[in-house]
């Protein structure tokens, strides 16, 4: 945590922040920050929680003016419950907004993905629609088996939806040749995972150095090494981990190794950051940090992010929380 409150508070910090704010995209994302978030559907601040959860007896001033007559076999509860303002059921029965916006950046339509286990056929996705806006911190949640890795691995396009379409920045990307899908992966998707994926036998610098290998030229990496090099280590200081350039991951903490993943996701300036239990391989205290972290480089860095999480604490600090269940999405709900 000290690493981090020290990145978020020094002055040094601040001056890498602004160096780094071409991290998301640079200018074109920090006019679309400058309005104060309020939420897109709703006259309230995200963050600000709904009306009804906040103040119950508020809520109830609201309550439309056909209140049970005297001597209705109905309680107040239930009268409170029909109207969808008595429990925290609420949001669940809100109707789930239109899943298509103006500001998507990413926006899946009725997708579907099945697989087969021994000539089984399981159907996992059944009519996704989903859209992800320019800035938001939006939470994937859903049991074990819902196919929240399975949808996340289609939005950053490791793989291929049976039926629907996705868009990126309103450009289909689903159907592209392979190369055009790399391309956009390794340019406008940062990735992280539950485990890590760091090459063992790298420094922490190397490993984050490795999208920029792997996506340039042996010539284009060396022409511009110098510029990724301090780039590397201006995201390792980002992430609170300058001080463990030549450690090798089996001498990292499960944490410090997610910084790592974290910042070698940074490397390529992604718009967008998908990311799969991030925290789900941690202790409380150090998933906490992580979620810190990622929160940082929504609200300072503009990054926009989707996480998937099995931990409905940690998704209750994001902006927006999206429940797969059946194969869908079962409810969406602004926080
Ligand atoms: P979640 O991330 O919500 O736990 P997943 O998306 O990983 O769920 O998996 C959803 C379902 O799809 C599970 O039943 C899983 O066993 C199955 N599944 C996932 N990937 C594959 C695969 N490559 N081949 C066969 N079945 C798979
Ligand atoms: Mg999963």
């Amino acid at each position: 945590m000290n690493k981090l409150n020290q990145t978020n508070t020094t002055s040094r910090h601040s001056t890498s922040t602004k160096n780094s704010s071409s991290l998301a995209s640079g200018q074109k994302m920090a006019s679309t920050f400058s309005k104060p978030k309020t939420h897109p559907r709703e006259n309230r601040r995200i963050g600000e929680p709904h009306l009804a959860l906040a103040n119950p007896s508020k809520a109830t001033q609201e309550l439309p003016k056909q209140a049970p007559a005297l001597g209705n076999q109905i309680t107040l509860t239930e009268f409170l419950k029909q109207q969808s303002l008595a429990s925290n059921e609420i949001d669940q029965q809100r109707p789930t907004p239109p899943s298509s916006t103006q500001k998507a950046i990413l926006q899946a339509k009725n997708l579907h993905k099945s697989y087969f286990k021994n000539k089984l056929e399981v159907s996992v996705l059944r009519g996704v629609d989903f859209a992800i806006e320019t800035g938001e911190f939006v939470s994937i949640i859903g049991s074990s088996g819902s196919g929240k890795s399975t949808l996340l691995h289609l939005l950053g396009t490791l793989d291929e939806p049976d039926q629907g379409k996705i868009y990126f920045r309103s450009r289909r990307i689903d159907d592209l040749p392979s190369k055009k899908r790399d391309s956009i992966r390794s340019n406008d998707f940062g990735m992280i995972f539950q485990f890590y994926h760091l090459l063992p036998e790298l420094t922490t610098l190397e490993n984050v150095l490795t999208p920029a290998m792997i996506s340039n030229s042996v010539f284009q990496y060396y022409r511009q090494k110098k510029k990724l090099v301090a780039r590397a280590k201006e995201l390792l200081e980002l992430v609170g981990l300058s001080h463990r350039l030549k450690h090798k991951p089996r001498e990292l903490s499960g944490g410090e190794m997610q910084r790592a993943a974290i910042a070698r996701a940074l490397i390529s300036k992604p718009t967008l950051l998908l990311a799969d239990e991030p925290t789900g391989n941690l202790d409380q205290k150090t998933g906490t940090e992580i979620l810190s972290l990622l929160q940082h480089l929504n609200q300072e860095e503009k990054l926009t992010i989707c996480m998937v999480t099995h931990d409905q604490q940690i998704a209750k600090e994001t902006s927006r929380i999206v429940q797969l269940a059946e194969g869908k999405v079962q409810y969406e709900h602004y926080q």
